[in-house]
């Protein structure tokens, strides 16, 4: 979401008539976006904010911004320890020194071939460890029409994928006259000519309908990826998270989506060292994940975050040493898992949308989701590329072109 916003900003402050500079030191206005979503992210952009100083002192001319969700209600108590920092605004505002009464859509002129769209802001699940929906509010649908007419215009502009976005997308629409949902809004999208693949995240399961799961099965541009956190694999650690669902549940939704869209790639998250964690409950999240076998797993250490029930109500009693031991079995099993889930595509040619190049290297996506890069002479950006996979790792795959379909 982060990433999407910053794109959308970059874009907006370039048709308020600025230029990106190459470097903080070249710079006239400097703005960081920020996530607070665990503490070291935190830490990160208070580093980055102290380290920023001297470079405003010594140049009074320097206007200093800060977005995201450190910005809180207590804007105030932000000034007093930021006060060279110009500006504080909330995440998905307009910079508060432009007049943003003649913004429209604010759609970068030059995208990227896979863009990000935001389609729900927010979350109202308020689950016990999380900071979003205090920084983020509640849920907010953008409307169908508004979306598709966003999705079109970026088309026309040389998107051929795009991201729909949301803290949990799964609930999208239920606030809209209406109630149109998800799946509702993937059918409008598949139906726009010129747009070749469509992903969403991230899903909750205990809003992930038998509908959507249809749906993604059956639109044809609808990509096979799905990413569904499952946090824990102890119901009672997942009570204590508040996350409304049970391991049975998850599990159960799992094989439904794995019978009705046959190699969908899953990926999830996982916090480990979640308050009261006992070995045995972690044992169960790293036998879920190793029952699983999920393409990605995405593991963070738990760390309270000032404001949410978990931090008011429960001791983080974890000790760091056996969060970070429990951390890295995860990581080591999802290097084994993922290594194997990769070598299957060795020697098989994929499709991949090319979104770049790096180093002399094209890179892109499958509709899965997988990484890849090849060389190749020709300008492939943008363009529907078939790679034969000649090596594999759990992070990334390289090949080399097989043909190549102008689109
Ligand atoms: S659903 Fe996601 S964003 Fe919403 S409270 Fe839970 S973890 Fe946070």
């Amino acid at each position: 979401m982060n990433k999407a916003e910053s794109e959308r900003l970059a874009s907006y402050l370039e048709q308020a008539g600025y230029q990106s500079a190459t470097s903080a030191e070249d710079a006239e206005l400097i703005i960081l976006n920020s996530c607070v979503v665990r503490q070291s992210a935190e830490n990160k952009v208070i580093n980055k904010l102290n380290a920023l100083k001297p470079l405003k002192r010594s140049r009074p001319g320097l206007s200093l911004a800060v977005t995201g969700c450190l910005v809180n209600s207590e804007i105030d108590q932000l000034r007093q320890n930021f006060p060279y920092v110009d500006y504080f605004f909330k995440p998905g505002e307009y910079p508060p020194w432009i007049d943003n009464t003649q913004s429209g859509l604010i759609l970068p002129q030059h995208p990227s071939p896979a863009v990000f769209v935001p389609i729900i802001q927010g979350c109202d699940n308020f689950c016990s460890y999380c900071i979003v929906p205090y920084r983020r509010g509640r849920e907010r649908s953008r409307p169908v029409e508004e979306i598709v007419a966003e999705v079109k215009e970026l088309v026309r502009r040389g998107v051929k994928e795009v991201t729909l976005l949301g803290q949990n997308v799964d609930s999208y629409g239920h606030d809209l006259p209406d109630t149109p949902d998800l799946a509702d809004l993937l059918c409008e999208l598949n139906g726009i000519d010129g747009l070749v693949r469509i992903r969403f995240l991230t899903s909750h399961p205990k809003d992930m309908s038998a509908k959507l799961i249809e749906k993604v099965a059956c639109l044809g541009k609808v990509c096979e990826e799905i990413s569904l956190p499952v946090q824990s694999g102890s119901s009672d650690i997942l009570r204590a998270m508040r996350r409304d669902y049970t391991v049975e549940h998850y599990y159960q939704l799992v094989t439904d989506i794995r019978s009705r869209i046959p190699g969908v790639a899953l990926s999830t998250d996982v916090i480990v060292g979640f308050p009261s964690e006992t070995e045995e409950q972690f044992q169960a999240t790293f036998d879920l994940l190793s029952a699983l076998r999920f393409d990605t797993v995405h593991v963070a250490i738990y760390s309270p975050r000032p404001g949410t029930v978990a931090a008011r109500e429960f001791m983080d009693d974890v000790p760091l040493a056996t969060k970070r031991e429990r951390l890295s079995r995860v990581e080591r099993l999802q290097g084994v898992i993922a290594t194997e889930i990769n070598s299957r595509l060795l020697g098989k040619t994929v499709e991949v949308l090319v979104e770049g190049e790096k180093k002399g290297r094209w890179r892109g996506r499958t509709r899965s989701g997988k990484l890849v890069f090849f060389s190749d002479n020709s300008n492939c950006l943008g363009r529907l590329v078939r790679v034969r996979i000649e090596k594999t790792s759990p992070w990334a795959l390289q090949g080399s072109v097989k043909t190549s379909n102008p689109d």
